[in-house]
């Protein structure tokens, strides 16, 4: 995924509200990746930027594929965070300058670790005329490994369990007694809630990490808080536990983290601490240097939109 809009603002930690005990009810903003694909963008967002090491959340679809070519996103470069990629329906084809050429299908995950530079391709596939519909979330990289080597991993199968009729696969981090065999490097979880039929959800929370709720399908209440698509609920560090109502066919992401303690900013596919890094990534890429190319896509390299902090 990249960030492809011509508004290209810059997204400072350190503007927005502290992490706070509270509950918080954020909506996504809509927009286009490529022609057809609608994005909701649930972070950042102007009234938190980030949860835990989350600093990113896209969640993409539904989207028939019949009439058009769903996710076709060019090469473009990352640095300094973790791409995760999660599907509901459909499948994309990722690409990396490290010579990795993956197909992801729902159930499974991709997790690219960008270090000090990585490109990557992300597309549907011309024979897949179902449904495409998913998230893409980044994790910043703290300080200490974020200049490290690019790596890219597959995970087909991660822990699964059901609970009074609700499916919950753990995409990162520990929770109910498993622990997801995802590579993060901060203490972050990721949860994909689905719910078989009406249920009552109680989830064990860790009161150090903060939360967020976002409905990628259905609907979904929390307290006295109807939830639906195009919100994230921000559930506040302090909190022992959530209850969630569920209706059939319910279908949510939970990620959680502890408060990322260092400030952040986020400037097109780039996580850094100075705007002379973000500077110096955006014309290493415009001058094909430092980012590696990817081969095998016929999609066009994506160009850094103008610097202007
Ligand atoms: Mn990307």
């Amino acid at each position: 995924m990249s960030d492809l809009y011509p508004q290209q603002q810059l997204s400072d930690s350190k503007d927005c509200p502290p992490p706070s005990a509270h509950y918080q009810i954020l909506k996504t903003r809509d927009a286009m990746l490529g022609e057809h694909l609608q994005i909701r963008r649930a972070l950042p967002n102007r009234q938190r930027r980030m949860i835990g090491a989350w600093c990113f959340l896209d969640h993409f679809g539904p989207l028939p594929l019949q009439n058009n070519q769903g996710m076709q996103v060019g090469p473009h470069p990352h640095m300094g965070l973790q791409t995760v990629t999660w599907l509901i329906a459909g499948k994309i084809l990722h690409r990396d300058s490290l010579q990795n050429e993956q197909i992801i299908l729902p159930g499974q995950l991709n997790l690219m670790t960008a270090g000090h530079g990585i490109t990557h391709a992300e597309e549907s596939l011309a024979d897949d005329k179902g449904m495409l519909h998913g998230a893409q979330l980044w994790l910043a990289l703290p300080d200490a490994v974020r200049q490290g080597e690019p790596a890219f991993n597959h995970y087909a199968e991660l822990p699964m369990f059901t609970k009074k009729g609700v499916t919950m696969t753990l995409l990162a981090g520990a929770m109910l007694g498993a622990q997801a065999p995802t590579n993060v490097y901060s203490p972050v979880v990721a949860l994909d809630i689905q719910a078989n039929n009406q249920a009552v959800l109680e989830l064990p929370l860790n009161p150090q990490f903060e939360y967020g709720l976002l409905v990628l399908q259905g609907r979904a209440q929390l307290a006295q808080t109807a939830l639906d698509v195009g919100m994230l609920m921000y559930v506040g560090y302090g909190h022992q536990e959530l209850s969630l109502q569920l209706p059939p066919d319910a279908r949510l992401l939970l990620i959680g983290g502890e408060p990322f303690a260092e400030e952040v900013l986020i400037w097109w596919n780039f996580v850094a601490r100075s705007k002379a890094e973000i500077y110096e990534a955006s014309q290493q890429w415009q001058s094909l240097q430092r980012f590696k190319e990817v081969s095998g896509t016929r999609l066009p390299r994506i160009a850094a939109p103008p610097v202007t902090l």
